[in-house]
């Protein structure tokens, strides 16, 4: 079976376009599967999120995306690693395009 090739990429409009240029190449960012996720508890409890894949990132990218997020939710870099490997990268789904690989277009998630 060949390797994930999904990725989302974000709409000019959102905030967070600036964002995802610094750190993904062409405003891609690879996900992890299943993309969907549900927020349980904390402050985005119900809220539907797509789930990048860390392990795809350069070490460059991983290094930016690591000391953006631990300013943003004020949380060390080490626990903002460990969430990364746990739980992979949480991105809100609004004004977010997914495309699909080969390997995932015909299943729903
Ligand atoms: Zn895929």
């Amino acid at each position: 079976m060949s390797e994930c090739q999904c990725f989302a990429k974000i709409s000019k409009e959102d905030t967070r376009y600036e964002l995802w240029l610094k750190i993904y190449s062409e405003n891609k960012l690879p996900l992890r599967h299943p993309h969907i996720t549900i927020s349980e508890g904390g402050p985005w409890e119900g809220d539907q999120f797509y789930i990048g894949d860390p392990s795809k990132l350069t070490m460059e990218q991983r290094k930016m995306l690591v000391e953006m997020m631990s300013k943003k939710f004020h949380i060390s870099p080490i626990e903002v690693e460990y969430d990364l490997v746990e739980y992979g990268i949480p991105i809100k789904i609004d004004n977010v395009i997914i495309t699909r690989c080969k390997k995932h277009s015909k299943s729903d998630n």
